[in-house]
């Protein structure tokens, strides 16, 4: 059968540009080919769609984690046959290359964990389920009632059972002690990268983050995975120091990205291409999961309850903890303007959008720009004029 999936839409020339599409491609046809063997030797392949499910315990299990929410429009025709017109593009995305089997990951996964997150995913996994098993942990509303811990460990402690039932190998504390203290690593190294852009001049675009960051599919060496991650920090350690790329970084206007998952690219492409910096992103693959390590002393069901609990993510009720994460971010990478994603029929980030923009303009005190759009290409003159228009009120 031969697999289709399309997910990057844009090609970038940026000056002195060095984690290209071509980078990103060579990595994730290693990390799929690794992923591939691994399968064949009986490893599980573990499904995931939101930033709640801990990686860890899939990894615990002796399972290989995969990231699934989708970036391409190619299958909303396919999605659109069970799903309605006007939802949004990633859950559409996600759930169209699963049925239309054009997503090789997908393609490849033994079963499925989801999170009880949004409406449109929520119901989209009662789909879901008749392509895979699936297992859905039911994610309190607020991580701010004091019984959410609670019930929260305890949904993990149910996806655990069923990891180790499907699995056929026991999650014990010694595993998940071994799993939490690799993925602080992980999470480190994404900060080092990220912290590169908190000087003066920003030494990183924020499209080559997404590369450097990305798992490249399949997370099944993370310590390969870190390695990958420090061999980038210091080759744009590297650059930094060559004067004609500072110069031209220098010029560009410091954007911070915040609001939904960046899973199509086409909005952090074109400010970059229209002369920003995207210094960081508050996003679900971004700094959203990574500030917060799993605390390393307490017991590690606890420990993980606590800290998947605490992401910041629309769906949730109320979510002030996005509001103070973004002005802290805002402040430590001396952002000149936000730039706020809303996928089209995301009702949670759209919502948001109206204190966030608040909070950035009031107390923050730097512009702020949303921009609704969807997975197609065809909006993106209108959307290059406004970004260009953003960034020449900010230069
Ligand atoms: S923003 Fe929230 S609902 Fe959307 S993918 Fe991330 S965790 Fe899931
Ligand atoms: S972008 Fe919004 S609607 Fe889409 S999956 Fe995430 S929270 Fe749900």
């Amino acid at each position: 059968m031969v697999l289709r999936y399309r997910q990057h839409i844009m090609t970038s020339e940026l000056p002195g540009l060095i984690f290209d599409e071509a980078y990103e491609k060579r990595i994730e046809d290693q990390v799929y080919d690794h992923g591939v063997s691994l399968s064949a030797n009986g490893r599980k392949i573990v499904g995931l769609y939101c930033a709640f499910t801990p990686k860890e315990i899939v990894a615990a299990a002796g399972g290989i984690p995969v990231s699934l929410c989708a970036g391409s429009e190619d299958p909303f025709l396919v999605a659109e046959r069970h799903l309605p017109a006007n939802l949004c593009p990633l859950i559409k995305s996600s759930y169209g290359h699963a049925a239309a089997d054009t997503c090789p990951y997908f393609h490849m996964t033994d079963f499925l964990l989801a999170d009880a997150t949004c409406d449109g995913k929520k119901k989209m996994f009662e789909l879901l389920s008749r392509l895979r098993p699936l297992h859905l942990l039911l994610l309190p509303q607020s991580a701010e009632a004091p019984e959410s811990l609670g019930v929260w460990e305890q949904e993990i402690k149910k996806a655990a059972a069923f990891l180790e039932k499907m699995t056929g190998n026991a999650v014990t504390d010694d595993n998940l002690s071994r799993q939490i203290r690799i993925y602080n690593r992980l999470r480190g190294a994404v900060e080092s990268v990220f912290a590169l852009n908190k000087g003066q001049i920003p030494q990183v675009y924020g499209s080559e983050i997404t590369r450097i960051i990305s798992s490249g599919g399949f997370e099944c060496d993370p310590g390969a995975h870190i390695a990958r991650i420090r061999s980038a920090v210091e080759k744009i350690r590297g650059r930094a120091k060559e004067k004609a790329f500072a110069a031209q970084m220098k010029k560009r206007p410091r954007i911070f990205l915040t609001g939904c998952p960046t899973t199509n690219k086409k909005v952090l492409f074109l400010i970059e291409q229209s002369g920003g910096a995207v210094v960081a992103m508050e996003t679900c693959g971004g700094l959203k999961t990574v500030g917060n390590k799993v605390d390393e002393t307490l017991p590690p069901l606890h420990a993980l309850a606590e800290k998947y609990l605490g992401t910041a993510c629309a769906c949730m009720t109320p979510n002030t903890g996005r509001l103070d994460l973004i002005e802290n971010l805002v402040k430590d990478f001396q952002a000149d303007g936000v730039i706020e994603l809303t996928w089209t029929a995301c009702h949670t980030y759209n919502v948001e959008a109206f204190s966030v923009k608040e909070r950035v303009e009031n107390t923050c005190e730097i512009p702020y720009m949303q921009m609704l759009t969807d997975y197609s290409e065809n909006d993106m003159g209108q959307l290059e004029t406004r970004i260009q228009a953003f960034l020449e009120i900010l230069s």
